[in-house]
């Protein structure tokens, strides 16, 4: 499928990776909206690039995703992709976490872009062909000490894409997930660096999504090197993986992160609500 004309619905594209998305797809000429909690953000967004158009959405709430997705399809005639991009991250150590940390990264995570699954797939089925890709991580892969509900949340992203893929077979729906590993947006501040595995940009990220685009694929990791070292760990019993892991500085990237540098983030991932500020 190429690009030019495609119509793609992207969530969480005000910033970071899902902007990027938004902003390689505009410019491979396809029609783009653009849907994020932060309304101002997607406008200013949408506002830059050509073929855009700006939606408010709150991807926990299914009248406001079901919204989103009625009015992108409005505005651009149609929809043929969805990209499952919203996600935010609280890392710290899981025994003291505060459960509104995990209940709001689950919900976001998970339940967002079950919201998405469930409501595109009647309007494909309607056209008889779509593609949703869903944004997940190497975390849903590799899951390390102080990334235990960021790494649930991606696993469950992983195991739910895996499963629909088998649903859908036949149907024209096609469903690709796409594995980033660290990515130098602000969901990624104060995160101490991985040897063998390169940081990517929110860039390589949204070219990776424009390939899997216009060529679905199961799973694609981002950057492609670091698809060797998962299959390796992967292939690993649980103590050598744990070693692997402490050798690459992987076992400390967020146990160890620095707290002052992700305040700002983290405020922002919580909606700036005082009572969820733990
Ligand atoms: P980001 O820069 O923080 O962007 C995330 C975007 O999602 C923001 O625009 C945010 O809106 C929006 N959002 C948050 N909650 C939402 C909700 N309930 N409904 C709609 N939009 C919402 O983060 P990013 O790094 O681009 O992350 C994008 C995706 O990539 C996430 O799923 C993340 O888990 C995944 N990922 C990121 C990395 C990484 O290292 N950066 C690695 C692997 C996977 P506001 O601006 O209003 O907060």
């Amino acid at each position: 499928m190429s690009l030019a004309g495609r119509r793609i619905a992207i969530t969480g594209a005000g910033r970071g990776i899902g902007l990027a998305i938004a902003r390689a797809a505009s410019g491979g000429g396809a029609h783009v909206a653009l849907g994020d909690l932060d309304e101002e953000t997607a406008g200013a967004a949408a506002g830059s690039l050509p073929n855009a158009h700006a939606f408010a959405l709150d991807v926990r709430d299914r009248d406001s995703f079901s919204a989103f997705l009625d009015g992108a399809t409005d505005a651009m005639g149609g929809l043929d992709v969805l990209v499952n991009n919203a996600g935010i991250m609280l890392i710290g150590p899981f025994a003291t976490q505060s459960i509104e940390d995990v209940e709001r990264m689950l919900d976001i995570n998970v339940v967002g872009v079950a919201n998405g699954v469930q409501l595109a797939i009647p309007i494909f089925e309607r056209g008889g062909r779509g593609h949703i890709v869903n944004i997940a991580s190497s975390a849903g892969r590799v899951a390390v000490r102080g990334g235990a509900a960021y790494s649930a949340s991606k696993f469950a992203v992983r195991a739910l894409s895996a499963a629909l893929r088998e649903e859908l077979r036949g149907t024209g729906i096609e469903l690709s997930a796409v594995l980033p590993g660290i990515v130098k947006t602000e969901l990624a501040d104060g995160i101490k660096e991985v040897r063998g595995a390169k940081s990517a940009t929110p860039e390589d990220v949204a070219a990776a999504v424009v390939r899997v685009i216009e060529r679905p694929r199961p799973e694609t990791t981002v950057p492609r090197e670091l698809t060797a070292v998962m299959w390796l760990l992967d292939t690993l019993p649980a103590r050598l993986r744990v070693r692997a892991l402490r050798a690459m500085g992987a076992h400390d990237s967020f146990w160890e992160s620095d707290d002052a540098a992700r305040a700002a983030y983290e405020a922002r991932a919580r909606g700036f609500d005082p009572a969820l500020r733990g």
